[in-house]
């Protein structure tokens, strides 16, 4: 059964900057003592009446308890309200939201095999879906097109490398724009690797995650590819 969504409070514990104009926070939950959510789900942060910033949970939800710890991470480089409040955390602030929110979540009865397609930040909520299936055991192949404008961008890149060198069904393609010659990975533009990569769509189900442009595009070709338009979940974060 979906979490309740309720106001929460917590304290931050950590922040760490994985990639430049990206920030991580631990918080530390105080009321409830521990979140219960699920693998992809957001908190809203609230920033006045009508107006809210959405951050996806990068950590997964722990296996058997609700968790007393979840990890946010966010782009600052947009410099808005959002980025401006991500910027200020500290050990020790406390932060107020709601949540957990959204259902781009992996469905514990899914049999298909997963393609994640991450637009830079987009790679947050996948991070929390792998986590959570590689703790759960989940062991069918599973690819990830990750992209970035150019290498330091892609976020938690050194983690999922050695996940995908540990588990052999784990297909991980990191993507860039422009890099220097010591980049080995591929270049190109985010939808046309997917179209070269991603040729056969059988017994596939899709995450999307970034701008919204990019996931009409993935869409439309994983559509016109012959996948059922219910299978291509996304969100959308810009
Ligand atoms: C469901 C959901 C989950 C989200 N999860 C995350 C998350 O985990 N991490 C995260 O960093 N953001 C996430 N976002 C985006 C986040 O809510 C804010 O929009 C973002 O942090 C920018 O807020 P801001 O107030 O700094 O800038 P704003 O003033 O709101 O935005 C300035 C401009 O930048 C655009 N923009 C916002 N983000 C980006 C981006 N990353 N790249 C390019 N353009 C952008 C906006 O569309 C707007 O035009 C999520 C959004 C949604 C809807």
């Amino acid at each position: 059964m979906a979490a309740k969504v309720r106001e929460c409070r917590a304290r931050v514990s950590a922040v760490r900057s994985p990639a430049p104009d990206v920030l991580e926070a631990d918080l530390d939950m105080v009321d409830p003592p521990a979140l219960e959510f699920e693998a992809g789900q957001w908190v809203s942060v609230p920033f006045g009446p009508k107006t809210v910033r959405a951050y996806s949970i990068a950590s997964p939800p722990s296996l058997f308890a609700a968790s007393a710890r979840v990890t946010l991470c966010a782009d600052v480089a947009p410099d808005g309200l959002g980025s401006r409040w991500f910027r200020d955390l500290r050990p020790g602030v406390e932060v107020r939201f709601k949540g957990p929110l959204g259902g781009f979540v992996w469905a514990s009865a899914e049999p298909r095999r997963p393609l994640f397609v991450a637009e830079e930040i987009g790679i947050v909520p996948i991070c929390s879906i792998l986590g959570w299936l590689g703790a759960r055991g989940v062991d069918r192949p599973a690819r990830l097109i990750q992209w970035a404008r150019e290498p330091a961008g892609l976020v938690y890149a050194t983690e999922l490398a050695s996940l995908a060198r540990r588990v052999s069904g784990f297909a991980y393609d990191p993507v860039v724009r422009s890099a220097d010659a010591a980049w080995r990975g591929l270049r190109g533009e985010l939808v046309e690797t997917v179209e070269r990569l991603v040729t056969d769509v059988t017994g596939l189900v899709a995450y999307v995650a970034g701008g919204e442009a990019t996931i009409h595009r993935v869409r439309a070709l994983l559509v016109a590819r012959g996948m059922d338009r219910k299978a291509v979940k996304w969100e959308k974060f810009w």
